[in-house]
């Protein structure tokens, strides 16, 4: 599938039908599938360190770090798990799985679509700017398997170091937020979480 076709707002409202499809596609294998370790390994990570704010700011849409046990989530693209009228008045709703064809807002007619930020759309603001909060307030920041280059979704880990926070890498390759960061770890999202929690909880 060509992605301009099916996961940008212009292939979307030149074709509803055919962006519709894949995306329940896309549900159907989230559905199917759930968090792995890694998410695991995080959520646990939220638990040994309860009494301190813990945010975790994600670009998948999956709603794995949520369903993992992760309290504080703020999905910056969006979700696959809802549909939402993105085009005017925001009226949002879970995404019925028997809901098979695109269908207009029931608010303001406009085309709702499932609400992921789809290419040539903005993010959505007040989650941003949550997402803008939270690394201001950050004492440490842990930038995970980002490639560091999608703009502005790259943002967070430099609003963080200006504020003051350590921030750490964690990216089995160099990236642009290598340099910037306190810390480069090499290392996978999976090693490293359950590292940190080992140290966090040694008997566990
Ligand atoms: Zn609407």
């Amino acid at each position: 599938m060509d992605p301009d076709e099916v996961a940008s707002i212009a292939g979307f409202l030149r074709n509803p039908q055919r962006a519709w499809e894949w995306l329940r596609q896309f549900k159907g294998l989230v559905d199917d599938r759930s968090p792995n370790a890694g998410h695991r390994a995080l959520a646990r990570l939220e638990e040994l360190t309860a009494g301190r704010r813990f945010t975790v700011i994600t670009q998948n849409v999956d709603g794995y770090h949520a369903n993992a046990g992760n309290q504080r989530v703020l999905e910056i693209h969006g979700t696959i798990h809802r549909v939402r009228c993105h085009l005017r008045c925001g009226f949002a709703e879970c995404w019925d799985p028997d809901s098979s064809k695109p269908f207009d807002c029931p608010a303001c007619s406009a085309p709702v679509h499932p609400d992921l930020v789809m290419f040539g759309e903005m993010l959505d603001e007040e989650v941003f700017s949550a997402a803008e909060n939270e690394s201001l307030r950050a004492d440490a920041f842990f930038s995970v398997g980002t490639s560091f280059t999608a703009q502005p979704a790259a943002r967070p880990p430099v609003w963080a170091k200006s504020s003051g926070a350590r921030v750490i890498e964690v990216n089995p390759h160099p990236t642009a937020l290598s340099g910037l960061a306190d810390f480069s770890i090499r290392s996978g999202a999976l090693e490293f979480f359950e590292a940190l929690c080992r140290v966090i909880e040694p008997n566990a």
